[in-house]
């Protein structure tokens, strides 16, 4: 069970940034409004993210770290209705079977100092009070030390940093209303204070200009911000994507973009889109794969004319 265990773990956890994700998602699950990231060696040597949540209490945190807990699902109806980005309550249990890890909390609105439990490998080492401000730090230190196939498997130090990186934007843009801090290698990567709204996010990712000239999409299902036809780029990394809140892969979207933008742009070009999609919680089945990013729609039915539709009603309203 031990292995089979270590296994599903890395299943979970496939490299530092999947771990940073799970853990920055973790935070603002908590209500946190600033989030710090921290990484050495492109976090296989430590990721440590400290936020300014609700925290835990000693018996929360304890069982935070146990297999299967988690405080956000207690029955299928739940399951249903899922609104928080976690709710498989396997992620900090995952990795802390393929690391050593430490977590650091202290409940707000509670008169205690805080509490810290450490586990190594999967087994409990330690557990007891430790200062903290409100709020919870989690430290994984030598990722997938018991895995040493998953450990040969990942980039180099250069490709997991720029891999963290680019999960911390995504989630960062997914959020605006959240700071969001990135060192690596005790750098400063990204430092993003809370902004006032999409637009204002996109300006600190991606630079002023892009974001001024960004057109504004009105529908109540499917809004946000893309790229008027004279701006143009030479790939897809301009393309972000929530689905209900959550930040998802943009592959399955990005065919709709391009139908949009289709006979619009010059061959090769590439538009930016920042796009929400609030739909009913029930109508988005999120439940597909351990790593959540996957949506489908309830009953299969297609996002795909909605999204086409309102970027071209926003970028030629005349033509509709
Ligand atoms: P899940 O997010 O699916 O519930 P996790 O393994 O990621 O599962 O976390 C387990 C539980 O630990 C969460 O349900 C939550 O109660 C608690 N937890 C984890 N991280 C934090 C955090 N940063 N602040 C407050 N509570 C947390
Ligand atoms: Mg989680």
């Amino acid at each position: 069970p031990e292995v089979a265990h270590r296994i599903a773990a890395g299943e979970v956890i496939e490299r530092p940034a999947s771990a940073v994700k799970e853990l920055v998602e973790n935070s603002l699950d908590a209500g946190a409004t600033r989030v710090e990231v921290d990484v050495e060696d492109g976090g296989i040597s430590l990721i440590r993210v400290t936020d300014d949540g609700h925290g835990m209490s000693a018996d929360d945190a304890e069982r935070a770290v146990a297999e299967h807990a988690t405080s956000k699902i207690r029955t299928a109806d739940d399951l249903a209705r899922v609104e928080s980005l976690g709710f498989r309550g396997e992620a900090l249990h995952a990795i802390g079977s393929v690391s050593h890890l430490a977590l650091t909390t202290n409940a707000r609105g509670t008169a205690g100092p805080g509490f810290r439990v450490g586990v190594r490998a999967g087994e409990t080492v330690e557990a007891g009070p430790a200062s903290h401000p409100p709020g919870t730090t989690v430290e994984a230190r030598e990722l997938f030390l018991n895995l040493p196939v998953r450990r040969g498997f990942l980039g180099t130090v250069r490709a997991e940093a720029n891999a963290v990186a680019t999960v911390v934007q995504a989630l960062a843009l997914g959020r605006p209303d959240v700071g969001f801090f990135l060192r690596s290698d005790g750098r400063g990567v990204l430092a993003l204070p809370a902004a006032a709204d999409l637009r204002e996010r996109v300006a600190q990712v991606h630079g002023l200009s892009l974001a001024r000239g960004l057109v504004t999409l009105e529908d109540p299902v499917v809004w946000g911000l893309v790229s008027p036809l004279e701006v143009s780029f030479p790939t897809r990394r301009h393309l972000h994507v929530c689905v209900n809140g959550r930040v998802v892969d943009t592959d399955s979207f990005a065919p709709a973009i391009a139908r949009a933008y289709a006979d619009l742009l010059p061959k090769g070009r590439h538009p930016a889109a920042f796009l929400r999609l609030d739909l009913g919680p029930g109508e988005v089945d999120v439940n597909v794969h351990p790593a959540k990013s996957a949506v489908r729609l309830r009953g299969g039915r297609s996002a795909y004319p909605l999204v086409v539709g309102t970027i071209r009603a926003a970028l030629s309203p005349e033509r509709g």
